[in-house]
């Protein structure tokens, strides 16, 4: 079938809550993406902060064809070597005591808020969870609740208990902070929000009010974790430990899976019965998750998105005392924002056309969260289109 009747079935049949692209992708490899009538781009996106071991990493697809001739799933009654394996990693990178597995980001926040309320609610306090204004944590109903206004509008009522500060104010959090508080949820970099960093101190003192006042830390890692900001996860970059992290995105490798950990703590408040999941952690996902973790090992990947990401920001910093559109450069490692000026759906459409896959994101962000992996010559080749584009861009503006 042709890219254009794929595009008109699937406006036909898809529930239109995604404003599609009209490409049709069958093909990637590391960096690479082709698209149906085998045109070549270079990926920037993996498909948001997920394929961070590059697209089909010959590892990832060995473990995925193994375990599906073996043993695709047994539910959460049994034991599966996979899901042991991946779960003393997983514990043993974070610093963690205990793991829970799910399928997505969202599933994993939901989590975290219901564990962070049971133990809110052992201790006698109440259930009220604390979020940051313009995060995002997924679009369940708890989800949005703590999210963006505008991701709530005519889903209502809305679930009770959410409050929404400031993010990098400590002084509106503290306002907030009282008996009915069970948990303060946060990413340590706001991804969808425009990738915008916590502030250290700031870490710092979020971590040391939770710790006198009882309440419980939550870290939503889903994009920063997994490497992307050259540490395993970004808390390890503030040098702060929560009590509860939320991961999923860049975890499989591709494949959906999505995790929470938590302390000692915590997990003391937890019984048998109190959560669960039928697909959470199921030998296919856990099985491919061990096979992208050992990736990041064994490629050094950490390392690389640590070099790269420092480069690919010096050589934008560069390009942004070139070009007025480009008013900041923010991020770690290889999750890196560009602030525009002007819409960045605008660019990232022309860095399309030239065969480079970005994200707009926030309005006037474009997100930059390619494979971890990628070619030192991409990232080059990247710049010297991005160039072109903005001269482009300035050339048309100044014709107006
Ligand atoms: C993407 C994302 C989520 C939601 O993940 P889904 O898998 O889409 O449910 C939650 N939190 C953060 C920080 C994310 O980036």
């Amino acid at each position: 079938m042709k890219n254009i009747d794929l595009h008109t079935k699937d406006q036909q049949y898809y529930l239109p809550t995604f404003k599609r692209i009209p490409l049709t992708f069958v093909k990637g490899k590391g960096s690479k993406l082709w698209d149906i009538e085998n045109k070549e781009y270079t990926d920037m996106l993996a498909g948001i902060a997920v394929n961070n071991v590059g697209h089909c990493h010959p590892k990832v697809v060995e473990a995925i064809q193994d375990q599906a001739a073996e043993l695709m799933h047994i539910s959460n009654f049994f034991v599966s070597p996979a899901q042991v394996a991946l779960s003393e990693l997983l514990v043993k990178i974070s610093g963690m005591d205990r793991i829970f597995f799910t399928n997505s980001g969202a599933e994993s926040v939901e989590g975290a808020i219901k564990i962070a309320r049971r133990y809110a609610h052992s201790k006698g306090r109440g259930g009220k969870i604390i979020s940051m204004e313009n995060s995002f944590h997924g679009r369940t109903l708890a989800t949005i609740a703590t999210g963006q206004p505008k991701y709530q509008e005519g889903f209502g009522p809305m679930p009770s208990g959410f409050i929404q500060v400031p993010f990098n104010d400590l002084e509106a959090l503290k306002k907030e902070v009282n008996q009915d508080v069970t948990a303060i949820i946060l990413e340590p970099i706001q991804g969808e929000g425009g990738i915008i960093p916590a502030e250290k101190p700031y870490l710092q003192a979020v971590k040391q009010l939770c710790e006198e006042e009882d309440i419980v830390l939550i870290f939503d890692e889903i994009q920063s974790g997994i490497g992307r900001t050259g540490y395993w996860f970004a808390k390890d970059l503030y040098g702060v430990q929560p009590d509860i992290m939320t991961l999923a995105k860049g975890l499989g490798g591709g494949m959906p899976i999505g995790a929470f950990l938590c302390n000692e703590k915590i997990a003391g408040s937890i019984q048998y019965g109190d959560h669960g999941t039928t697909f959470g952690g199921n030998p296919m996902a856990t099985a491919a998750s061990l096979a992208t973790l050992k990736v990041i090992v064994e490629e050094n990947l950490r390392q690389a998105a640590k070099e790269k990401g420092n480069w690919l920001k010096e050589n934008l910093q560069a390009l942004q005392k070139k070009f007025q559109i480009i008013q900041d450069i923010r991020g770690e490692g290889l999750m890196l924002g560009i602030v525009l000026s002007v819409p960045a759906i605008e660019i990232m459409q022309k860095l399309l056309k030239a065969g480079f896959i970005t994200n707009a994101t926030a309005g006037n962000v474009l997100r930059l969260v390619p494979p971890l992996n990628i070619e030192q010559k991409a990232l080059e080749n990247f710049l010297t289109a991005f160039e072109l584009v903005l001269i482009q861009h300035e050339k048309e503006n100044n014709e107006q």
